[in-house]
């Protein structure tokens, strides 16, 4: 059995009260089981919306998204409860994303409770937990409250809370830009080996082609809402096809995580989400653009390994 999220049509979220954007354009793809996948893209790109619309904190206007065969826009009630059990999102900033007045304890015991396991069972559950994070010495956390805890510890915690439950799947969006440079590696390495060990899916949403390299096999490339190349991640970054990932690779030309790599290249400035240029989204940074990329959006295709959304193939 595999797992398929099928992102497809124009899928459009709706923000704030009234406007609608259209965060994400014609973008489709099928996740695997076990796989790992980056989505990179600068800020304004649709990225963390997939993430959310994945989630199902946000409902598409549009599209449609198929996890294990069933469309997630018809969950309710109890199957609403289990999808949500099983795809977990890990947020950017670990301080937002848990109540500052619950200890560690009862943060943890939350997602418990709420499954319905006996009070009996948690404290052990939530030790497991800290352990599974690598979290030195859990029990003598369990009654600070999140303040009291540094930024790194405290993504340790997020993702306990996020793991405590068995997902299925995990979205971690910019899990680690909030925090120091020095103690990314560590929570990265956490990230990887339990993703490992527990066998679990995953979709890590960055900004930094040197943090989707060190976490996951496969890259999708997103400029504007649209996927520019998606492929494995070693051949992308070893020989990128589509014009905007060579101009990311060209900036970061030996991606490590120890290095931070702030914002992409060509990230300042895009054009408006809002009014896309016709055609090609990529057209006006283009080095290559030429008359049919004003014309006519390119499509998806398969080149060897991966696929790529550009003319010129
Ligand atoms: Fe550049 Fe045209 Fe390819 Fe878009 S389709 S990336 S504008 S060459
Ligand atoms: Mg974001």
């Amino acid at each position: 059995a595999e797992l398929h999220y099928r992102v497809g049509g124009a899928l459009s979220a709706l923000r704030g009260r009234s406007s609608v954007v259209k965060a994400v354009d014609g973008v489709s793809f099928d996740i695997h089981r076990g796989e790992s996948v980056g989505l990179l893209g600068e800020s304004g790109c649709g990225k963390s919306s997939i993430g959310r619309l994945l989630m199902k904190l946000e409902d598409a206007t549009g599209g449609e998204i198929v996890f294990a065969g069933e469309p997630i826009s018809g969950l309710r009630g109890a199957a609403l409860k289990c999808y949500r059990a099983k795809a977990q999102l890990i947020f950017q900033n670990p301080f937002d994303a848990v109540n500052p007045r619950f200890t560690i304890r009862a943060t943890l015991a939350e997602p418990l409770e709420n499954a319905g396991i006996p009070a009996g069972e948690r404290e052990a559950r939530i030790i497991a937990a800290l352990e599974l994070v690598r979290l030195p010495q859990p029990a003598q956390f369990l009654d600070r409250y999140p303040h009291q805890l540094s930024g790194g510890q405290l993504q340790r915690v997020v993702m306990a809370r996020a793991l405590i439950l068995q997902p299925d799947f995990v979205v971690a969006d910019e899990p680690v830009s909030m925090l120091d440079v020095s103690v990314r590696a560590g929570v990265l390495n956490v990230f990887r080996d339990v993703r490992d060990r527990l066998g679990l899916t995953a979709i890590y949403i960055s900004h930094d082609l040197a943090l989707v390299r060190y976490v996951c096999e496969r890259t999708i490339v997103m400029y504007l809402g649209r996927i520019m190349e998606d492929g494995p991640t070693e051949d992308i970054v070893h020989e990128p096809l589509h014009p905007y990932a060579k101009a990311l690779v060209a900036a970061v030309p030996v991606p490590h995580p120890d290095q931070s790599h702030d914002p992409l290249p060509i990230g300042r400035g895009a054009p408006d989400p809002r009014n896309p240029p016709s055609g090609c989204v990529f057209r006006d940074r283009c080095p290559r653009a030429f008359d049919r990329c004003a014309s006519e959006v390119p499509q998806l295709r398969q080149i060897g390994t991966r696929k790529v959304a550009c003319h010129l193939f």
